[in-house]
This record gives structure tokens, sequence and C-alpha cells, in this order.
């Protein structure tokens, strides 16, 4: 309660992310996940901001990588008094056995850390999937935002068992309770 947050629902609009074997979305699972995590947060108190809570480019269509991963970061960035930034991917790869969870901070970002490692916990306890870990990475999203911030791969789309997790509304609640629950740790210091 009283803390404000950035939630930045990755890809959107021209830009599916990553599609699985029968079509699911990266894009719309991870506005799914980020709109459960919006209502749950504000339920409890916080301030949310959405960096988009439909189906669009944040800049616009078939923008540069560049200029739609800064608009995203200039939404919180112009947010007064947003004080963390939780960016929600899906993970994708060829082989269609990678599985698991992991999440990401920027090095040299201690309270990143701390973000991305509740975060962590508390994906692998909602979720239940194998644990890739918490990882540094150059992300955009999370090196060029001034506040703390993590990024949250919460599966891989490309396998088939994950796809049909990732697309049950049931499931996407459950990862939302669990990213609130690190949120409300991160804010209470435990
Ligand atoms: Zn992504």
């Amino acid at each position: 309660s009283g803390h404000s947050i950035v939630i930045d629902p990755g890809h959107g609009g021209s830009d599916t992310g990553a599609v699985g074997p029968t079509g699911v979305t990266e894009a719309s699972v991870t506005l799914a996940v980020s709109k459960d995590l919006q209502s749950i947060l504000e339920n409890s108190g916080a301030r949310v901001t959405m960096t988009r809570d439909k189906d669009v480019d944040v800049y616009g269509p078939y923008a540069s990588d560049r200029q739609e991963l800064q608009a995203r970061v200039n939404v919180g960035e112009y947010t007064p008094g947003a004080e963390i930034f939780v960016s929600i991917h899906c993970n994708a790869f060829s082989n269609p056995a990678s599985n698991g969870m992991e999440t990401y901070y920027y090095a040299g970002s201690p309270r990143g850390e701390r973000l991305a490692t509740l975060l962590n916990e508390e994906l692998e306890k909602a979720g239940g999937l194998f644990n890739r870990g918490v990882k540094t990475a150059n992300f955009y999203v999370i090196k060029h935002s001034s506040m703390p911030a993590t990024l949250a791969e919460l599966a891989f789309v490309t396998n088939p068992k994950e796809e049909q997790l990732l697309a049950s509304p049931a499931y996407q609640m459950k990862l939302a309770e669990g990213i609130a629950r690190a949120i409300s740790r991160y804010f209470s210091g435990n």
C-alpha cells in the first residue's frame, strides 16, 4: 500500500513477441499476467502505472527496438514517484524441450538484484517450474531505467507444456499473485 509500481507487459501491437506451437503469443500472456498483477496491487492500495494496458505498441507500430523500449522506460521515468520497474516476458528457444523460469537485473544495481531475487523465489513457489535462476543482463529496459528494475521470463512459450500453462487464466493469476508477493516483500524488507 502507498507504493508506486511500473509494470511493463513485454511486446504488443505490431510485435507479438515469441509464439508457441499452438499460436499462443508472448504479448497476450504478458498483458494478461500484468493486468492480473495490476488488479492485485491496486486492491492492496498501490499506485500502478502500466506501459501498456491493451494490445498496442508503446512507441508506435514497427518502430525500432530502441525506440519501442525507450518509450517503455520513459513511461516509468515520467511517472512522478515511481519506485520500481517490473518487466514481464516469456522465453523462447528453438529446442521445444527448453523450459523454466528466470529473472534478471542489471549488474551493479543491488536493489535490482534484491527485487529480481525475491521475484525469482516467489515465481518458483507460485508457478512450480524449473528455476533457471537469477541472472544479470543488459536488457534495454532494466539497463536504462533509473529506478530498481527487474525482468521476468515467466516460462518458455515454445515449450508445449509451458505454452498451455501460460495460456491458462488460472495459471496467469497464480503467477501474478507470486509477483505481487515479491513486490510486497521488497517494500516490507522481508
Ligand atoms: Zn520478450
